[in-house]
């Protein structure tokens, strides 16, 4: 599928999707493949590996192969119809009785769907500070433990969780290790180089970039009856991605490092002018010495994420109030775009969100730094 050589690196073979090309033009942009069914040999074989759309797509493959390559991931990466597809899909690998620990400050819906569903068809699950290794230590049952579930940095907080400490822990009790790593993206954070053994992304965020399409990945450590069973999941409950979307995830993952890079260096920045700001109380961020997930993020992350929360000094209604009064950030949920986005937090997760009700999320785009601290800047200030 792809000539690039494996020495070249990753910000070089991503820019080009893996060098795939269409092998009768030569276009230097394959084509969408939008087929679903494909002809059978006379002698009755399938020899080009192809049989029907729903398990197999080769513009999925492509940009599965663009994701593996980035999380070097052995068993490969296997796209899903959203985010939400590919993490239930990891669940649903586990028999019921199965013992999962996941932590307290996560993706609201995914943790909303543990409560309500999964224990539904029998999946025991219990929350807990994974943050805190002792905590997730004595939260693990070993035998009946058989997964645990981290996201890190994790929403809305954006609090740290030690993947390689966790690792050990799972490991030790039997369970294997996923990690959600969709504020981090494969540029900050290689779980399973850490001990991980599925790596999650919402790839509609970071991985996509561009805030036009709702996908989700999984990348595997390695192609055993786990990984095996997750693949039969996605063909039978038919969570996979349209070829489109396929497409246009591939085309969002070649800038994927110049956006990461510039995004990022944005929120170190905005985080350092927002820490010194009157009408703010805090500033989550984990490149912030004060964070206190900062030493691990140090270690095992090579930049703090394009994410970061701010507490509004003036409480909850003049933290509604300041996302009322920005006009460069847009107030909208979701994150990981090329554009700013500033969100209330506590407003769409509900009542019984551990999110602070002063908490606004700020998802930094590519934008003009000065542009986006000026428009904080002024809506702050009005209270
Ligand atoms: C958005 C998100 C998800 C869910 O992804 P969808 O594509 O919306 O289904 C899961 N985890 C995290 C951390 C997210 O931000």
């Amino acid at each position: 599928m792809s000539s690039a050589p494996r020495h070249w690196s990753k910000k070089s073979l991503a820019a080009q999707a893996l060098g795939h090309v269409d092998p009768i033009t030569k276009a230097v942009v394959p084509p969408i493949h939008v087929a679903t069914t494909y002809i059978r040999d006379p002698d009755n074989q399938y020899s080009s590996g192809y049989v029907y759309g729903r398990p197999d797509n080769a513009t999925v493959r492509e940009a599965e192969a663009v994701i593996a390559m980035l999380e070097e991931a052995e068993a490969g990466a296997l796209l899903f119809s959203s985010g939400m597809a590919a993490a239930t899909a990891v669940f649903g690998a586990l028999d019921p009785g199965d013992h999962i620990v996941a932590p307290t400050v996560m993706y609201w819906a995914l943790r909303r769907w543990l409560t309500e569903e999964a224990t539904r068809w029998g999946l025991k699950v219990d929350f807990v500070a994974t943050d805190d290794l002792d905590a997730l230590k004595a939260a693990v049952r070993p035998g009946q433990t058989k997964l645990v579930w981290l996201e890190t940095p994790s929403n809305p907080l954006w609090t740290v969780t030690d993947i390689a400490g966790a690792a050990e822990i799972a490991h030790a009790a039997g369970a294997r290790l996923a990690v959600d790593s969709t504020a981090s993206s494969p540029v900050v954070t290689r779980p399973l180089s850490l001990g991980a053994d599925v790596v999650m992304h919402a790839a509609t965020k970071v991985l996509n970039g561009h805030s036009d399409v709702i996908a989700g990945a999984l990348a595997g450590a390695r192609a055993d009856e786990f990984w095996a069973r997750i693949q039969r999941i996605r063909s039978g409950n038919g969570a996979i991605l349209g070829p489109f979307e396929a497409y246009l995830l591939m085309r969002g993952m070649r800038t994927l490092h110049v956006r990461i890079a510039t995004q990022m260096a944005n929120a170190a920045e905005l985080a350092q002018r927002l820490s010194a700001h009157p009408a703010v109380a805090r500033v989550l961020y984990p490149g912030l010495a004060t964070h206190p997930g900062h030493a691990v993020a140090a270690r095992q992350m090579t930049g703090f994420g394009t994410m970061l929360s701010i507490r509004v000094a003036g409480g909850e209604a003049a933290a509604i109030a300041t996302a009322a009064r920005v006009a460069l950030w847009k107030r909208a949920t979701s994150l990981g775009g090329v554009e700013s986005l500033i969100e209330h937090r506590a407003s769409i997760e509900g009542p019984t969100t551990p999110c602070p009700p002063d908490l606004l999320r700020l998802s930094v785009g590519i934008e003009d730094v000065d542009d986006l601290f000026a428009d904080l800047d002024q809506a702050l200030r009005q209270d």
